[in-house]
């Protein structure tokens, strides 16, 4: 396992404000192309530590064992030999749900492939999620949040978890292409997401890699190697104040992303402001 940094995962800062709040939803769906696995531990740590604030604190005995994948009560459903997961598993789920905890205060299930899940498990898994004690805690996680029925994904909280730099989206990396061709390519370029029906997670994946490989152009300007093409052109392009806007932008709309449903009118307000930073 990577070491992970925690402080700048967008997922990880929501667990976090959820859970020192102690408003960390009993049931959360991690979608996308990043470490879902590493999300969901983190939860799960979320959910079982002990500190008096600022959880997971990562340091506890409760939140060590999260994560050296070693507590009790967190259980992981998953079925590494075949493609679905069998209907004893689900049973065992069901079973396991209504034992209480052993040491921790909730009973964590993770499923680490919601794909193994066909829709009749999911329909048993979705009384337990409406119906189940309240110690019960369910973490599921999938590349896309489409992989769960829709009548799951109204009682889930969803948080996105993007790519580190290897896994920067293709149409991340496009986008910071384009943008050193200059507004009016950027323009077109949006315009066209928009007539692709581009949907909003896809979107905000987007936003999202863009938001991380200008903050890495940051970096490089400041002196810092790369091996990523895009980066080093960005690099290359821009200079440090013009980064610092278009990555500040970014960061704005994977938050319009994650609260406005409308795609198009995301899309509409990022291109009207790239075109401003980007008119010179
Ligand atoms: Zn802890």
């Amino acid at each position: 396992m990577g070491q992970i940094d925690y402080d700048n995962r967008t997922w990880a800062e929501a667990i976090r404000t959820a859970a020192s709040q102690r408003a960390l939803s009993h049931a959360i769906i991690l979608a996308g192309s990043g470490d879902t696995e590493a999300a969901a531990r983190y939860a799960a740590a979320a959910h079982l530590c002990r500190a008096e604030s600022g959880r997971p604190c990562l340091t506890c005995s409760q939140c060590r064992k999260v994560m050296e994948d070693i507590h009790p009560d967190v259980v992981w459903v998953r079925d590494t030999e075949r493609k679905e997961l069998a209907v004893k598993d689900i049973r065992q789920v069901r079973r396991d749900v209504y034992i209480r905890p052993n040491e921790g205060e909730r009973k964590v299930c993770i499923f680490p492939d919601c794909r193994q899940l066909n829709p009749q498990d999911q329909n048993v898994l979705l009384k337990i999620v409406e119906e189940g004690p309240a110690y019960a805690a369910f973490i599921f996680c999938a590349p896309t949040a489409h992989s769960l029925l829709p009548t799951i994904r109204s009682r889930c909280v969803e948080m996105h978890v993007a790519g580190g730099e290897e896994a920067a989206s293709e149409s991340a990396d496009k986008l910071c292409r384009i943008l050193t061709e200059g507004s009016e390519t950027v323009l077109q370029h949006l315009i066209s997401l928009e007539s692709s029906r581009l949907k909003r997670e896809e979107l905000l994946e987007t936003v999202d890699g863009a938001w991380f490989l200008t903050a890495e152009a940051l970096l490089v300007n400041s002196g810092k190697p790369t091996d990523n093409e895009t980066v080093s052109l960005l690099a290359r392009s821009f200079d440090i104040s013009v980064l610092n806007r278009l990555n500040g932008l970014f960061a704005y709309y994977r938050g319009q992303c994650r609260y406005n449903v409308n795609v198009g009118m995301v899309l509409g307000a990022m291109a009207a402001d790239l075109r401003h930073i980007l008119r010179r």
